[in-house]
């Protein structure tokens, strides 16, 4: 197989783009992809400002790097959850790659703001760990890029972690929660408008862009992850995909072309939570009257959340 681009012989073929391509021109169709994308879906407008949700890991530190590199005003935003021999490797990998590339960075600890890690609030609530991280990363980091005025919300997101997420969701039966698995969320006065330019690739493709890149990034798994039925699933899913190669492919993009549009419809018709509202306690949006992070983090440390 010879390069799509160079004409060389190929290092990397992805089957499902139909392409062929060496280590040195792979970067190219992969910002270009990335650039199409945010493109098509008007993902980030003219001047805008993007703030980018970074973990550490491949993905955040992926897109980081092809945002800067292809000329969005971009900073970093690093939420230090308290994991024990984990949050601070991670913290460790983005202050330096964000120093190099001089790329502004805000470090949110959740111990000092909230006083309590996420590691003691979750051996306090019955709730899984990973369902109480997903909540308070997701009000934090809308929270800090709106007060911070950045105008998109950028994650990390590829397509595994979106099939995963509606896998899971399916199994939930939780039409509202496919109903906003998509690539971009628009914005409103209180929340700011998110964005997953890296939705349409794969673990894989992604790894490959950081790896011929020499991006830094944090290769260990959190230690929550364990407990993670999403992780089982991805494992699940990759082993279906062995065996019924393009089984993942078409199972996705034919659910989000065909049956969520109609879910998300039906959704926006019978949402039962009614309008977004302000905490009593914080202000942020909520659908109840306490938000989900204040009840986390409630003195009533054995509350049902
Ligand atoms: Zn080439
Ligand atoms: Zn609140």
């Amino acid at each position: 197989m010879r390069c799509r681009f160079c004409g060389k012989k190929a290092d990397i073929i992805l089957k499902m783009h139909r392409i062929a391509l060496c280590k040195k021109c792979y970067p190219r169709f992969f910002e270009n992809r990335v650039l199409k994308t945010i493109e098509k879906n008007k993902m980030i407008e003219d001047k805008e400002k993007v703030c980018v949700a970074v973990s550490g890991g491949k993905d955040s530190m992926a897109l980081l790097h092809v945002l800067k590199k292809t000329g969005f005003r971009t900073s970093a935003l690093y939420i230090n959850l308290g994991i024990k021999g984990y949050s601070e490797k991670c913290e460790e990998v983005i202050r330096s790659y964000c120093k190099l590339h001089d790329i502004p960075l805000i470090v949110y600890d959740l111990e000092k703001e909230k006083g309590k890690a996420l590691d003691e609030v979750s051996k306090l609530k019955r709730r899984a760990t990973c369902s109480i991280c997903g909540t308070i990363k997701r009000q934090i980091t809308n929270k800090i890029a709106r007060d911070n005025g950045y105008n998109v919300l950028a994650t990390g997101h590829n397509m595994d972690d979106g099939l995963v997420f509606l896998f899971l969701n399916l199994l939930n039966s939780d039409v509202f929660a496919i109903s906003s698995s998509k690539p971009m969320l628009e914005g409103s006065d209180l929340l700011v408008k998110k964005v997953k330019p890296l939705y349409r690739f794969t673990d894989l493709e992604t790894r490959y862009y950081a790896e011929i890149e020499n991006i830094p990034y944090y290769n260990g798994k959190c230690p929550h992850s364990k407990e993670a039925s999403s992780t089982m699933y991805k494992e699940w899913w990759n082993s279906l995909e062995e065996k019924k190669p393009g089984i993942k492919n078409s199972f996705y993009w034919g659910f989000m072309s065909n049956i969520q549009p109609i879910i998300s419809k039906y959704a926006s018709e019978v949402d039962p939570r009614g309008d977004i509202k302000r905490c009593k306690i914080c202000g942020e949006p909520t659908s109840r009257d306490i938000c989900s992070v204040c009840m986390i983090f409630s003195k009533d440390a054995a509350g049902g959340i």
